[in-house]
């Protein structure tokens, strides 16, 4: 996506403005961040200055901004929207109040820092503060084609790097090595920013979130290699694939077999009208068959946008049904501590026909 048009922001905007009621939100408030990023465009650096955007249930919007900050502002897609800059000696939240006086329900963002919204709960005693994340979570969930197209240029960008990554797989070589190298290609491969890398190798396999340690990579371990990055557009990759460094033995190539028919079914399972959780119960309910079910200790997936980590989450007692434009990881596993783990993650996008996966890279153990 190119920079978000003016008329793109004021439509995203009013969408805001139109779901105010229906959530019982009188104004919403919104601070640096993914959520701000999507409104206006404005990729704002969080700072403890405030800067903040006003929405209200006209879809009129303004910008708190410190004056510091007001050519940044006025250089974003939001420039054409009303600024108020605040100099140091001046209280940003009774400014910020002052444009919302008859506001008595007010939204803040989801990841608006606690100093902000006591700040603004002290400057409005009037208002009650709610999330506004639920409301904005209904307009991020589900992807416009521009987004969609970012998402499919941050998948290709991925791929690309775990094209590379069994020439980076030795014996020998420490899983923080070829982290290091992994980061290098995420970089070479378009992204401006390494988001994480997980380099699990044997017995570390087993914890989901493990990133990289010294430990020497040995022949028959399986790696399980978990990597992102974020595009200059602010659009996510997310894709981990599970290599082999020679035979990691019967049991793991049998398991892992039963991984790949759960992963595969479960993403040739999307469909609008299906629940997070039926997609969540595809999979899991091929693992538990094979009695991998103990061992698949997370959810299915997460949805996936300007965050790695969003709306909707594929997870049992989830009964949101996908709708066309949804997209999000599908990612199961299985891990058995103090032995091994194996992940196989894709990014699916809910098409009109059915699913649409945005990474291509071989879905294989492969063994080098
Ligand atoms: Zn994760
Ligand atoms: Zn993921
Ligand atoms: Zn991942």
């Amino acid at each position: 996506m190119q920079q978000m048009a003016q008329e793109q922001v004021n439509e995203r905007l009013s969408r805001v403005a139109e779901l105010m009621p229906t959530e019982g939100i009188d104004a919403v408030l919104i601070t640096p961040g993914p959520d701000l990023r999507y409104l206006t465009g404005y990729d704002a650096v969080p700072l403890e200055r405030l800067t903040c955007l006003v929405v209200r249930p006209d879809a009129s919007a303004d910008l708190v901004v410190p004056r510091l900050e007001a050519l940044a502002a006025a250089a974003s897609p939001a420039a054409h929207l009303p600024r108020h800059t605040w100099t140091e000696t001046d209280d940003p939240f009774a400014l910020t109040a002052s444009l919302i006086p008859e506001a008595r329900v007010v939204g803040v963002d989801d990841h608006m820092w606690a100093a902000k919204v006591l700040g603004l709960r002290t400057a409005m005693p009037g208002a009650v503060q709610v999330l506004a994340g639920p409301l904005l979570d209904r307009l991020r969930m589900v992807k416009d084609a521009d987004e969609i197209a970012a998402l499919t240029r941050a998948g290709a960008a991925i791929d690309r790097v775990h094209e590379q990554v069994p020439s980076l797989l030795r014996p020998g070589r420490t899983e923080r090595e070829v982290g290091g190298d992994i980061a290098d290609l995420i970089l070479a491969a378009g992204h401006v920013a390494v988001d994480f890398v997980i380099v699990a190798s044997g017995p570390n396999g087993a914890s989901p979130h493990h990133e990289v340690s010294d430990r020497v990579i040995e022949v028959g371990d399986a790696i399980v290699i978990d990597i992102g990055g974020t595009m200059p557009d602010g659009y996510r990759s997310d894709c981990t694939r599970t290599y082999a460094v020679g035979d990691p033995g019967a049991l793991y190539r049998e398991r892992y077999g039963v991984l790949q028919h759960a992963q595969d079914a479960a993403v040739q399972a999307v469909h609008a009208g299906m629940t997070c959780s039926a997609v969540d119960a595809v999979a899991r309910d091929l693992l538990t068959d094979a009695g991998l079910g103990d061992l698949f200790v997370h959810r299915t997936g997460h949805g996936i946008g300007l965050q790695t980590h969003e709306a909707p989450y594929i997870v049992s007692g989830n009964d949101l049904p996908l709708e066309v434009g949804m997209a999000f990881s599908v990612e199961p596993g299985f891990y058995d501590e103090g032995r091994h783990g194996a992940r196989i993650e894709d990014i699916v996008v809910v098409g009109p026909h059915g699913p649409v996966a945005l990474n291509h890279v071989t879905r294989d153990l492969v063994m080098v």
